[in-house]
């Protein structure tokens, strides 16, 4: 039986059958501390020890802390057992933020894990001994088998469809519906959705069948798989599920609104039928339905479970009154009734001093937007806030492109969130295997970890400072320069006995985890992944009909996530909120594009005349045909196709097109870059990397405005190694 202690003040732990007994003060005090800073409604919830429970609350106010300081309280007191404990968090980056305030808080050991993270634990635990030999390699990407299994059916697709079609897998899988139970929803009319992209519901659950079959003849398993093996190892042999069960006391759940119908079962599985669980969510911040994802757990939790203490949370603790009034006037502002009730949200109350009155601009074109975006940045950062507080949030990972320029243009350092993972990115491995060997061949160095890691960066090409350029090379040079910062952060947290050891230890769990490290600079990041998070100053960009909402999403339903999702976006800032979009895609187009629907009740809220404040074009510093040029990079040379992988935006040219350079001059140039970089003694990549040879052999140029023209040459690079490069081109083309 645990023990609890108890303060003489503390009534609230509530823990029935448990032997309460009152400690002596100090240990009382050190108890207590943990329940510190939290508002009375908070206290409660983290002092109800046993569950069932569910905290319904509105954004920023303070679920996550309050269910943090729970399990530090819970750990404190005896009740749980830290190694008992299973916290689902939805984002790695969640999860691994949730273990290290649960250790600073004094209850190191909880596991905090996503779904994913924690089934392909188990997973890799139970195979071998329940199914022995090799677990399945995991799928990075469904379009390329999904791509076979639509030739072996002869059915007709593109890109678009293919991707479409991976969507639909994913729903249908995370729906717990096989494909035979696709079409039978479909045809006794209990599911209403339309089969994908030109085929019919029978068409597609063949498609579907065939690309389970190609996975399985493979010995592959997919992102859903994991779960859905899981689920159905813990579902088919006692053991497995008595062991998980021995294992995990006490779950739980974040963001419970999001959660899917096959987490869900995996989440009975590990409870089987026990009711300590406690789960925290916001219906009003359902965003991820379209995935299969749904409100209703959270939203029936107290027709599950009668018994179950319900918290209810409205003080807002991080954002300034005027952000969650426009937080408030979206959500007022939602037609009522609709295919799915949608509860009335609480109206949040700011608990912060009143601060700037947030900002609603609209700017000529794409590039005007971001060029006036990396200008605010600039500004914003000079008034004291620092890069890694800054956020610019946008509908679909294609819009980056623009920013990315636009702040490397300005110099301002960012970092993309939601992209390829961290840990499977080549140079991220490729420097841990460096270090590995290095730390093996060497004796233990006195000198500190950090100064140890650049110093084997450096010898793969890392530099102090960062390179000029966008693209490839500058997206090398950020992984790298994260990993320095990561050990310095590190360094300074364990203070003294940081040994290499420990920090390689510390990447293995992170790349289990597939917890990426920050780095110091403006986050850039779709507002899907930006749920659970937090900024000083957020950018919501891009707000035009068509991006927010989203052309796809039609009916009610669809147009209510969209306004869902804006609603996440705003109560992201603290304090400063910038809300723009621009009226043409590209610098002189026609500016037909409309500001968003959503825009129009904020900006009655601000008092601004419709349509928002104009931004002349260039503005910010980029002029009008810089950002022409810049935006032509951005598209095939040969289709025209948009570009958003940084080594193809170099080359002007999507994977799709062959290659239009003259080879035998770019075998020419690197030959030239070879011996040259060896006379400088630095890595080949620094000088020019190969997709800005490529463009180079493709366009010939001659000048140094043609020189400059070529992406992957700026000023810097021209100044150092323009002369050198000219001379290279002439020998080969024969230039006097
Ligand atoms: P979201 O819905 O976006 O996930 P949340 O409800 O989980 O938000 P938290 O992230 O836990 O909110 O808290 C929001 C911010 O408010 C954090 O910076 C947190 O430290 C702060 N905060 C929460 N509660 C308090 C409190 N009682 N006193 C001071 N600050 C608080
Ligand atoms: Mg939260």
């Amino acid at each position: 039986m645990p023990r609890v202690p108890l303060t003489r003040r503390m009534r609230a732990v509530s823990v029935p059958g448990a032997t309460v007994e009152i400690m002596s003060g100090g240990e009382n005090t050190a108890l207590e501390s943990v329940l510190e800073g939290l508002d009375d409604e908070q206290r409660a919830a983290a002092s109800t020890l046993t569950g069932p429970l569910c905290i319904l609350a509105g954004a920023g106010t303070g679920k996550t802390r309050a269910i943090t300081h729970r399990i530090a309280y819970g750990v404190r007191a005896g009740v749980y057992d830290p190694h008992r404990v299973l916290a689902v968090t939805f984002t790695a980056r969640a999860a691994a933020e949730m273990r290290s305030r649960l250790a600073g808080l004094g209850a190191p050991g909880v596991q905090a894990r996503t779904f994913h993270a924690a089934a392909l634990r188990q997973l890799q635990y139970f195979w071998p001994v329940i199914i022995g030999g090799q677990m399945p390699q995991l799928l990075d990407h469904k379009v390329r088998l999904l791509a076979e299994a639509a030739k072996r059916l002869r059915i007709t697709t593109d890109r678009a469809s293919l991707r479409d079609y991976a969507a639909e897998v994913e729903w249908a899988k995370v729906s717990t519906l096989t494909p035979e139970g696709y079409l039978a929803r479909a045809e006794d009319g209990t599911e209403q959705r339309e089969a994908p992209a030109g085929l019919d519901h029978r068409g597609f659950s063949r498609l579907y069948q065939a690309y389970e079959d190609i996975k399985e003849d493979r010995q592959l398993m997919d992102f859903e798989d994991v779960l859905l093996f899981t689920a159905g190892m813990l579902e088919s042999d006692e053991r497995v599920a008595a062991q998980v069960r021995q294992q995990y006391r006490h779950f739980v759940v974040d963001e419970y609104q999001d959660v899917s119908p096959l987490q869900q079962r995996l989440l009975d599985l590990w409870l089987g039928g026990r009711k300590e669980l406690c789960v925290v969510g916001d219906a009003a911040q359902t965003i991820y339905s379209f995935t299969g994802a749904t409100p209703d757990y959270l939203l029936s939790f107290r027709r599950r479970y009668p018994e179950a203490e319900v918290v209810k949370l409205i003080r807002d603790y991080r954002s300034t009154p005027e952000v969650v009034k426009l937080a408030n006037t979206l959500l007022a502002d939602r037609r009522p009734g609709g295919p799915t009730p949608w509860p009335t949200p609480l109206q949040l109350v700011s608990q912060r001093d009143r601060g700037r009155v947030p900002e609603i601009t609209q700017h000529a074109d794409d590039d005007a937007e971001a060029a006036w975006i990396a200008a605010k940045v600039r500004e914003i950062t000079e008034s004291g806030i620092p890069l890694s507080e800054i956020a610019v949030l946008y509908r679909t990972n294609g819009q980056s492109q623009a920013f990315e320029q636009a702040l490397a243009a300005a110099g301002i350092s960012y970092q993309l969130r939601g992209s390829e993972r961290f840990f499977s990115r080549p140079e991220v491995r490729e420097s841990i295997a460096a270090l590995r060997t290095s730390s093996l061949l060497a004796e233990e160095s006195p000198d500190p970890v950090p100064e140890q890691v650049r110093g084997v960066l450096t010898s793969i090409g890392f530099t102090r400072e960062a390179p000029s350029s966008t693209g490839a090379v500058r997206e090398r040079w950020e992984s790298l320069a994260a990993l320095v910062s990561l050990a310095e952060q590190l360094a300074a947290e364990r203070e003294s006995g940081f040994s290499m050891r420990e920090f390689l230890a510390e990447l293995e769990e992170r790349s289990a985890a597939q917890h990426a490290p920050t780095v110091e600079g403006v986050t850039l990041a779709s507002l899907h992944s930006a749920k659970g998070l937090e900024w000083e100053a957020v950018f919501l960009a891009g707000l035009c009909e068509g991006l927010m909402p989203i052309s796809f999403a039609q009916t009610q339903r669809e147009l209510d996530e969209e306004r869902r999702l804006l609603y996440v976006g705003i109560t992201r800032a603290k304090t400063r909120l910038f809300l723009s979009s621009a009226a043409a895609r590209h610098p002189g187009g026609r500016g037909r594009r409309k500001a968003s629907r959503f825009l129009i009740p904020l900006r009655k809220e601000l008092g601004l005349e419709a349509p928002a404040q104009r931004i002349a074009p260039g503005v910010g510093g980029l002029s009008v045909n810089a950002a022409a040029r810049k935006r032509r990079a951005a598209l095939c040379a040969s289709c025209g196709t948009p570009l958003t992988v940084g080594t193809q935006i170099k080359r002007r040219r999507c994977e799709n097109c062959p290659p239009r350079y003259d080879e035998q001059l770019f075998e020419h140039l690197r030959e030239w870059r070879r011996g040259y970089a060896k006379e400088l003694e630095v890595p080949a990549f620094m000088v020019f990397g190969d997709a800005t040879l490529e463009a180079i052999a493709e366009h010939r140029p001659g000048t140094d405005e043609e020189l400059l023209a070529i992406s992957g040459i700026g000023p810097k690079k021209l100044e150092s190694h323009g002369e050198q490069l000219k001379a290279a081109l002439a020998e080969h083309l024969g230039r006097a």
